[in-house]
């Protein structure tokens, strides 16, 4: 059995000036395994927050349930409740929520004196983490005489000092400049492997994500696009949407059609056309002659001629509109007829504005999707 389980979870906020009702969530259902890292990823207002707030019972869902450990979190009552979270869960959040008037140590001791506990083990469990987080030379100042790295550090200490069954995160990071988010990634990382605790961990971040995560829920609009590994997620994606918002440069769209070329199957698009692998001909012989998206990632180009196929059946001639170095590769800009599209192949001679170049597509790696729902066809 799962630790924690989502069931069906639904929530409609209505607003208080003018009676309006919001969908925040929209049957929601993942399951959260003991020791698991599962980052909940989306845009803002996708329901990421509304999703955390009722996972820690802080909110009550419209409809559905949220069950950890077999219990169904709805089934306490109001007055045990507080004692529930302080026991099973630990919150990190965005904005810290750091007393003033304490000391650092302080801060982190707080929620061990609300439950009761004794100061030599206060002490100890303190000791082992502060050295891991990087915090303790400075347990004794105040939040306001620290940096917003180390205040978030602390945040993180307070949350694992009870040691609780769940971490919730709701972007912890987002406050910090690039440099101290790509350092307290992997502090975080190295805590959730040592701690083998459950970590669910909300972000805008696909880096955050795809680096941190062992399952990432992928949220649209209050309704999951799809729960997967990271390498799923980047691989085979099951929509449109999740397909442009894992990756960077992101994939490139191109509006096609499918025909029958003798026995094999083509993407026509404006100038060009290439082949599909054998594994998608039964898929698509259903849409011959219907228009669909192909995806292509712009790493999945390449320019050297040794990638070119025996048919030769993967080559596409663009204009290079705008090249970009980037050290081993150049990311070229163009467009296959309307679409904008971006090929990252590896060169280290620059390609000249208006300069003619044929690529080769690695045909293995292509995504078809419908054009109207923007759901995988095949992959
Ligand atoms: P995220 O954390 O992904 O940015 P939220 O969960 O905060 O998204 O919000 C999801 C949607 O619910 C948004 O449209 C937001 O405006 C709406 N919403 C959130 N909280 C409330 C509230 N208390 N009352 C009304 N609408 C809300
Ligand atoms: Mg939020």
């Amino acid at each position: 059995m799962a630790l924690l389980e989502v069931k069906n979870l639904k929530m409609v906020y209505t607003t208080r000036l003018g009676g309006n009702k919001v969908q925040a969530l929209e049957d929601v259902n993942f399951t959260v395994e003991q020791g698991e890292y599962v980052a909940i990823m989306g845009e803002s207002g996708s329901g990421k927050t509304t999703l955390l707030n009722i996972m820690a019972s802080l909110d009550k869902p419209t409809g559905g349930q949220v069950i950890l450990a077999g219990k169904n979190m709805a089934d306490i009552k109001q007055k045990e409740l507080c004692a529930f979270r302080r026991d099973n869960l630990g919150f990190v959040f965005q904005d810290f929520n750091l007393l003033d008037s304490l000391s650092l140590k302080d801060n982190i001791f707080l929620p061990l004196v609300l439950a009761g506990s004794r100061v030599e083990e206060m002490e100890k469990r303190l000791e082992s983490l502060a050295g891991k987080l990087g915090i303790r030379d400075i347990l004794g100042k105040y939040p306001y005489e620290v940096s917003g790295g180390q205040r978030q550090r602390v945040a993180l200490g307070r949350a694992m000092v009870r040691e609780p069954e769940v971490f919730l995160l709701d972007e912890p990071l987002s406050n910090l400049d690039a440099k101290l988010r790509t350092e307290m990634r992997s502090r975080i990382s190295a805590l959730h492997k040592e701690l083998q605790t459950t970590f669910v961990y909300v972000t805008h971040d696909q880096t955050e994500a795809m680096t941190m995560a062992d399952r990432i829920v992928v949220m649209k609009d209050g309704v999951i696009q799809q729960t997967d590994t990271p390498s799923a997620l980047y691989n085979h994606p099951a929509n449109m949407f999740v397909a442009g918002f894992i990756g960077t440069p992101q994939m490139n769209f191109i509006y096609a059609a499918v025909e029958k070329n003798g026995e094999k199957i083509n993407l026509i698009f404006t100038d060009g056309r290439i082949g599909v692998p054998a594994r998608m001909e039964q898929m698509l012989s259903a849409c011959i002659g219907k228009n669909i998206v192909l995806g292509i990632r712009p790493e999945d180009f390449h320019f050297e001629s040794a990638y070119r196929s025996e048919a030769d059946t993967n080559s596409i001639t663009l204009i290079s509109e705008n090249c970009e170095m980037t050290g081993s590769e150049i990311n070229i800009y163009s467009h296959i007829g309307e679409n904008k599209i971006i090929a990252r192949v590896a060169s280290d001679s620059k390609i000249e504005d208006g300069e003619r170049v044929t690529i080769y597509a690695d045909i293995n790696k292509i995504h078809i999707f419908d054009k109207d729902s923007g759901e995988l066809i095949c992959d």
